[in-house]
């Protein structure tokens, strides 16, 4: 177990700044998460921390070890990629095998240790199979277990799964979890899959344009994003814009003017005043918005259905608000399914579920 320390890492490729000054510690047993759209550094970054690029300012640590110019093949990291990167010439003890040919340990050792990690990633008995004759869930097991054989600090998974359908995808995202909470494993995994990283991580950072947008546990991630970016990466949400009118009768909760009424909700961060005037982003949850009454007068959106889709666990509704913004509304478990028309319908939601955000 390892506690990964990292410290305003830079790193620029031509003219371009992949990675503009991020800090961040990954406490020791974390599975973290990065994630973040295309291009915004997340394999760049999970590449210094296995030791493939030296970064042009920062430093990384592990524990008390200053590891920046530390070569990959001494840092004791174990990798797992997208591609599973298997030799088809070899079978699967040898593939499990490789990391401790190439340290050169006694033979007796690898094949307790092979078999071991064939154990775990649950392969027991099949390390003389060929690579082909292996399914994709199969091989990204051997590509687990050669990456666990080394027993290393920490596991760097970089899209481990994306190969896979999405009923194996299920099966492998508990698989690796588990794993790694036995081991007691330091792991770090980049996704840009949202319900990957909401699903499996202890703690995640979203990361936008080289920089750290937010980090934190996934319940707040989604219930307080930091901006309007993180808000929508990390699920669906609808977006609308007004400006602070005043703190309102309710302790905590702001009224917002918009341009079809007043809305009422509360600041995305403990400790954020928003000032009276202050232009700001209102994001509410598809599934925070309900046809039924709730208590509350406030935030109720006319309108009417203009598409309905339905999922069978739920049903998805487009609402045209009389005057406002197109809203997206989920309900789950649905009792009846309200088709698309003229009829006036009335969305609602709670003041806790519409947060304010910085604009
Ligand atoms: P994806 O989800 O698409 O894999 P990512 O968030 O992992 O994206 P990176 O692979 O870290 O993104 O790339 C970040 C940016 O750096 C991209 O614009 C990419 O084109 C650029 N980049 C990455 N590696 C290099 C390199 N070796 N030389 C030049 N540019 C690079």
């Amino acid at each position: 177990m390892v506690t990964i320390t990292i410290q305003e890492l830079t790193k620029r490729f031509g003219g371009n700044t992949v990675l503009g000054g991020v800090s961040l510690q990954i406490e020791a047993g974390e599975l973290f998460f990065l994630l973040g759209p295309s291009g915004c550094g997340k394999t760049t970054l999970l590449r210094h921390i296995a030791g493939f690029y030296e970064p042009d300012h920062g430093r990384i640590w592990f524990d008390e070890e200053d590891v920046t110019r530390v070569p990959a093949h001494r840092r004791g990291t174990g990798m797992m990629f997208q591609s599973y990167a298997l030799w088809p010439h070899l079978n699967v003890a040898q593939n499990v095998a490789f990391g401790l040919e190439e340290r050169k340990r006694p033979a007796r050792e690898i094949e307790h240790r092979v078999n071991e990690a064939l154990e775990q990633v649950q392969l027991a008995g099949l390390g003389t199979r060929k690579i082909q004759q292996l399914s994709g869930g199969q091989q990204q097991r051997v590509a687990l277990a050669r990456a666990l054989v080394i027993r290393p600090k920490c596991l760097l998974l970089d899209e481990p799964l994306s190969n896979l359908d999405a009923k194996l995808r299920h099966e492998m995202r508990s698989e690796i979890r588990r794993i790694c909470k036995e081991h007691g494993l330091t792991a770090i995994y980049v996704t840009h899959d949202r319900d990957e990283a909401l699903s499996m991580a202890d703690r995640m950072a979203i990361m936008d344009g080289g920089r750290l947008a937010q980090a934190g546990v996934p319940q707040d991630v989604y219930k307080h994003p930091a901006s309007r970016m993180v808000a929508e990466f990390i699920g669906e949400t609808n977006i609308m814009e007004g400006r602070v009118f005043r703190e309102s009768s309710r302790q905590g909760y702001y009224d917002v003017e918009t341009g079809f009424g007043t809305l009422r909700g509360r600041p995305n961060e403990t400790g954020w005043t928003p000032a009276n005037g202050q232009p700001v982003y209102l994001s509410i949850r598809p599934e925070a918005l309900t046809f039924h009454h709730i208590m509350d007068s406030t935030n109720r959106f006319p309108g009417q259905i203009v598409d309905t889709t339905y999922l069978g666990s739920t049903v998805q509704y487009q609402i045209q608000v009389q005057g406002g913004p197109l809203l997206k509304l989920t309900e789950f478990n649905p009792f009846i399914v309200r088709p698309p028309g003229e009829e006036e319908v009335r969305a609602m939601a709670a003041m806790h579920d519409v947060v304010i955000i910085r604009k």
